[in-house]
Parts: C-alpha cells; sequence; structure tokens
C-alpha cells in the first residue's frame, strides 16, 4: 500500500519508509491511499479465527509491498500474546480490557508491532535507527519493553523527572541493553519539545536516523484497529447496534476504530470520550477546532490539548462534517465525575476501572441515554495499578500488584539526568 502526506497528496511513500521516518518531511501525518473493504465472509465468519488470523488479513493489505506474508506472521505472533477479554458490566455494557500485555496500557501492542517491523526492516542492514521519544507515563514504559533487545535499533526516552509514577518510571529506568532513559528537569512539554527540535536539528539527523515511536507513526497507530475487531467477535450474532466508547487523547486509538469501520466492521457509532481536555468535544458541537493549552486531570495520559491524529479522523470522512457526525460523538467529563463513577461502579458492580476507562464508561452512558436498544463496549485502556494514588485516594482500596509489575520494581533504575536540549544533543551525537 502506498501512504501519502496529508500536507500534500502527491508525496507519497512506502509502508517501510513512512514507519522509519515517522513523520512526511513536510510535516504531514501518513496515510494509506486506499483502504479496501474486507469481505462480508470474514465478518461472518470471524468466530472461528484465532487473534493472529484476524490482525494477519485485517492489516496485510496496509504493509504488503514491504512485508512478506511469513514475515508478517511471526511479526504478529510476536505481538498478540496476550488476551483481550470482554467483560460484561451490567445489561447492555461491556468493557474491552486491553491492559494484560507485558506493560499494562493498551500501547503494547501497537509498540511491539511497531518494534517488529523495524526489527525486520533493520535486520541485516549496516544502518541503524534510533527511536527518539518523549513520555508523560504509559508510552515510555510500553515502548521500551516492546523495543527491548530489537537489533539496529536504539531506543532514547525522555520523561519528566518527578512527574511519573513510580511503576512508570520503573518501567521505563530499569530494562537497560539498548533502553535508554534520560530524566528530564522539566515538564512533559519541555522533554516534547526537546523531541521535536532534535528531530529537525540536522547537525544530529545528518549523522543518525531518527524515528518517533507515538500514534503519528502509522506501525504504531494502524494495528490498535485488531481491538474493535476482538471484540466484535465476542459479540458478534447478538443482533444489536453496536457502539463503541474510547478514552481519547491524541485520538489515535479510536482513528483505529473507525479504520476498522472502513474495512466493514459492523459497527454503527463511535464514542470519543475525553477528560476537560474538550477540543474536539466542542469542535462536534460547533465544527470550529480550536487548539488549547492541555489541563491537567486525573486521567493524565489524555491531557492533550491540540490532537494529533484528529487530521487523519477528517480525512476518513473527506473533511465531511455531517459524514463525520453520523459515525462519531464526543463528550467532555470533570475529574468529579469520573471519581465518582469509578466509586458507585466500584460498590455496585465490583468492577474496578482507572480514570480513564471511567470516562469511556462515561462517554458510553451518555450515548445509550438516548439509544437505549444499542449494545455499548468501552475500552479500558490501563490498569488501575498504573494510577494507584488516584485509586487508592478515590476507592479507599489498593489493587494487588500483578506480577509484571512486581518483577519491575524490585530492579535498580538507571537514568542519565539532563537539564536542557544541549545535553540532549551531546547525547545523541556522541560516539558517532
Ligand atoms: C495513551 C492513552 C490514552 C489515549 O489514547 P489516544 O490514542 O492518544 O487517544 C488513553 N488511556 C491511556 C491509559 C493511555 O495510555
Amino acid at each position: 500500500m502506498e501512504f501519502f502526506s496529508l500536507n500534500d497528496p502527491t508525496h507519497k511513500a512506502s509502508f517501510k519508509d513512512a514507519v522509519i521516518a515517522g513523520i512526511a518531511p513536510d510535516k504531514g501525518l501518513y496515510f494509506p491511499r486506499e483502504i479496501n473493504p474486507l469481505p462480508p465472509s470474514f465478518f461472518e465468519g470471524i468466530a472461528s479465527l484465532s487473534h493472529q488470523q484476524i490482525a494477519f488479513r485485517a492489516i496485510r493489505q496496509f504493509v504488503q509491498k514491504d512485508i512478506p506474508d511469513n514475515e508478517l506472521e511471526k511479526i504478529i505472533s510476536n505481538t498478540l500474546d496476550f488476551n483481550f477479554p470482554l467483560i460484561k458490566i451490567e445489561d447492555k455494557v461491556s468493557v474491552l480490557e486491553l491492559f494484560h500485555g507485558p506493560t499494562m496500557a493498551f500501547k503494547d501492542v501497537g509498540a511491539r508491532f511497531m518494534a517488529n517491523c523495524l526489527g525486520y526492516f533493520f535486520e541485516d542492514s549496516e544502518e541503524s535507527v534510533t527511536v527518539l521519544v518523549a513520555t508523560s507515563g504509559d508510552t515510555g514504559g510500553a515502548v521500551a519493553n516492546g523495543f527491548l533487545g530489537v537489533e539496529g535499533v536504539q531506543v532514547v526516552i525522555l520523561y519528566p523527572s518527578g512527574k511519573v509514577s513510580e511503576i512508570q518510571e520503573k518501567q521505563l529506568t530499569t530494562l537497560g541493553q539498548n533502553i535508554t532513559a534520560l530524566e528530564v528537569s522539566g515538564t512533559f512539554d519541555d522533554c516534547q519539545r526537546m523531541v521535536k527540535r532534535a528531530f529537525l536539528d540536522k547537525e544530529i539527523t545528518r549523522i543518525q536516523k531518527l524515528t518517533s515511536a507515538n500514534s503519528i507513526n502509522v506501525a504504531r497507530w494502524l494495528p490498535q484497529l485488531f481491538y474493535y475487531l476482538f471484540a466484535y467477535q465476542q459479540v458478534n450474532g447478538l443482533g444489536e447496534e453496536l457502539v463503541f466508547s474510547v478514552p481519547s487523547g491524541n485520538f489515535g486509538n479510536i482513528c483505529a476504530g473507525l479504520v476498522a469501520q472502513k474495512l466493514g466492521m459492523p459497527a454503527k457509532h463511535f464514542v470519543a470520550a475525553t477528560n476537560s481536555n474538550d477540543v474536539i468535544p466542542n469542535f462536534m458541537k460547533n465544527g470550529t477546532y480550536e487548539p488549547k493549552p492541555s489541563i491537567s486531570t486525573i486521567s493524565n495520559a489524555m491531557d492533550v490539548g491540540d490532537p494529533s491524529n484528529f487530521v487523519r479522523i477528517q480525512k476518513l470522512f473527506n473533511n465531511d462534517f455531517d459524514a463525520l457526525s453520523a459515525s462519531l460523538s464526543s463528550y467532555s467529563f470533570s475529574d468529579r465525575e469520573t471519581k465518582s463513577i469509578m466509586k458507585s461502579i466500584y460498590e455496585n458492580k465490583g468492577y474496578l476501572m482507572d480514570p480513564h476507562g471511567a470516562v469511556g464508561y462515561l462517554g458510553l452512558k451518555r450515548y445509550l441515554k438516548d439509544h437505549p436498544d444499542w449494545h455499548g463496549i468501552f475500552l479500558e485502556t490501563a490498569h488501575p495499578i498504573k494510577f494507584l494514588p488516584v485509586v487508592k485516594d478515590t476507592l479507599g482500596v489498593s489493587p494487588a500488584i500483578p506480577p509484571q509489575i512486581q518483577k519491575v520494581m524490585g530492579r535498580e533504575k538507571i537514568a542519565i539526568a539532563i537539564h536542557n536540549y544541549e545535553d540532549l544533543k551531546i547525547h545523541l551525537t556522541k560516539n558517532k
């Protein structure tokens, strides 16, 4: 499949070049030239397919020219070796748990898929690439884990000192090998500014290839469409209209869900649920896109004031607002509403949601109020243990620490302290 830049459709790239570059030279996001629907028989027979078979058939058209089928099978089986259970929590409402991977965040799937693709592209190559990424918490751990030991790929993660949870810090500073953690005396925005500056710095890019591992990268964004197919597989045959609610920050995950719909998955509607960062809920109300500085909330992986993937969503609907509105609604919820629903679902249904999943639940219930006969699925994007201080404070309970997390807690943190852009530049150019 050919990809093109959303800033200039005449700028083309193969899947491989799009993955290695991350973003087009004109700073546009890459987008597939076509999205060809899967045959109806795929959806009718989905119950008898394995996760690997579903993923293979869904993503094959996008990568086919650059990754042969046998390699794609390997990449997929390395990516998907854990479960995605769908759990009914009340009549018409189920939760799709995406946190059973190695770092207990849904970003594990995209990070592993991308790491395996780069590993394939650089195996037996003299060249190498450096993945440079800023994290406010969850991305760093998933990327560190996914890329650990991949030959030809170095990973450099910037994180704000003192602003990520203890678990998150351990997940990104204790692995070693090809993973380096840089602890920045500053905020997440400072980390992101430094990363953006490095991508534009010819003195760095002249001597080494840099790429990003956030959802701008097509290899991290597209495999997220698997989740929706795995959920559909479990409700196929219910005979009810289906709506998905997705807790959203940069809108990569929900955009992948809308790609699954384009592939022919019979889901009628999507809800983008946000915290107080309400740029898209406002856009869906009045049709004007007004980016804002981000606001800190308890669901901090969604504190985004200018969601990077929304241009892809608009492109999926050819920038037609009415067509978009037919498939997408968006609502914003405060921290107070989020805490209150976490408490009531825990006390009344015995289900423990993390703050991001709770925002997804609220969005779903808002939509179902006007569509009482529909079946709703919300995505739970992180295990509650990843946001322990909020969970403890809200519910007064501490969930047991799962084995994946226990394993890293005992390890020694190794991070290099950096204070400014020059420090980063020295780090990226030494030994080259
Ligand atoms: C990244 C993240 C999100 C937001 O996903 P987007 O694809 O950026 O919309 C939601 N919840 C958690 C726990 C996350 O880590």
